[in-house]
């Protein structure tokens, strides 16, 4: 639980912990299960909001209450209609959401740490290392505060790929899937996960979250182009990341994620599209290309647009679903970090 001058955080309390919070205040049961209708299902960002509380009620909550929320800092917006949310947590510590609209989706990608320590070579949150983890209620704030900028309409999907190793924050994160589920009725079937590979956490994960969609950023194929530009690999190498994820349980009809984001003349050759078909042989998954969104500085380069088409016909052919994904936002600097890089955090 977190308490601040000696105030605690309503949020930061699980359905258990709210009903012992009613109780220490000799209140009713009844008035746990109104608070937790309007954290979360009305989205009260005060316990002033709660009006079907008396104003003495409220009173005497705030006395010993409060309600965190993020503070939006910067909100920017794509021509393709991606949105992008610069967020500051109590610390002052910013983070990104990324609003994805598509069809009849809504997606938000939400950060599960501030920074990040696996040191992806392409990737520019690694470039600050990790700040702290988030605690569930933060990662979970993000989809309050874009709901609530977006009302009426409300986040669908979401999808832990901001910034951040999510299985390096496992506890919080795990705590934060259920609080989706349970309290804004996001059924698991519209959550995904991704992960740089942290194997005994891809183990762990359906035992503690069952039935969420896994996602796996692989972007290798052979260990020793792994190894430079995913160091996270020495540690957990590809043969034991794809060990993994043919232990991670599938329900009918659902598919493990491998993303690739293809870098010029590192990770984009014909022969890791055929090493890439054998090493997927048996998972039943989908391939999604990302032609890295490289950012200033970064000696990196994007896979031109033929390679990149070349390199899907190949998985195609061998009968890999491959899909291209060209990144989202990319004016308004949505690869990984950018935003709060820009504004020197
Ligand atoms: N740590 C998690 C989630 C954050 S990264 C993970 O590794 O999956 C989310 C995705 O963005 C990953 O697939 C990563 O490979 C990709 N990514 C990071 N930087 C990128 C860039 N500059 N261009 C394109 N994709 C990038």
């Amino acid at each position: 639980m977190t308490i601040i001058m000696n105030k605690i955080n309503l949020k930061s309390l699980s359905r258990e912990g709210i009903y012992r919070f009613i109780e220490s205040l000799n209140l009713p049961r009844y008035r746990g299960d109104q608070l937790i209708r309007w954290l979360y299902k009305k989205g009260a960002a005060s316990i002033d909001e709660i009006t079907e509380f008396s104003k003495e009620l409220r009173n005497s909550l705030n006395d010993v209450a409060y309600i965190s929320n993020l503070a939006l800092v910067k909100q920017v917006k794509s021509s393709d209609n991606t949105k992008k949310f610069l967020f500051a947590l109590q610390d002052f510590q910013k983070i990104e959401s990324v609003l994805i609209p598509d069809e009849d989706r809504l997606t938000l990608c939400i950060s599960s740490q501030v920074g990040c320590a696996m040191g992806c070579l392409f990737c520019r949150t690694a470039r600050c290392g990790l700040v702290r983890n988030l605690k569930s209620y933060e990662i979970v704030d993000q989809i309050f505060s874009v709901n609530r900028i977006i009302k009426p309409a409300k986040v669908t999907n979401i999808v832990l790929m901001g910034m951040g190793e999510p299985l390096a924050n496992f506890d919080e994160v795990v705590d934060a899937l259920w609080r989706i589920t349970e309290f804004f009725c996001i059924s698991k079937r519209k959550i995904t996960l991704s992960t740089a590979g942290i194997v005994p956490k891809i183990l762990l994960l359906h035992r503690k979250v069952p039935e969420i969609n896994l996602a796996v950023s692989l972007n290798a194929t052979t260990d020793e182009v792994r190894n430079e530009i995913m160091p996270v690999n020495k540690r957990y190498p590809i043969r034991s990341i794809i060990d993994a994820c043919k232990k991670y349980p599938l329900q009918p009809g659902r598919k493990i994620t491998f993303e690739y984001v293809m870098i010029d003349r590192k990770n984009d050759f014909p022969e890791d599209a055929y090493r890439l078909v054998k090493l997927l042989s048996g998972i039943r998954c989908k391939v999604n290309l990302i032609p890295l969104n490289p950012y200033p500085g970064s000696e990196l380069k994007k896979t031109t647009d033929e390679k990149v088409l070349a390199f899907q016909k190949i998985l195609l052919q061998h009968k890999l679903r491959a899909f291209i994904r060209e990144s989202r936002g990319q004016d308004i600097s949505a690869a990984c970090g950018q935003l709060r890089a820009e504004n020197k955090i």
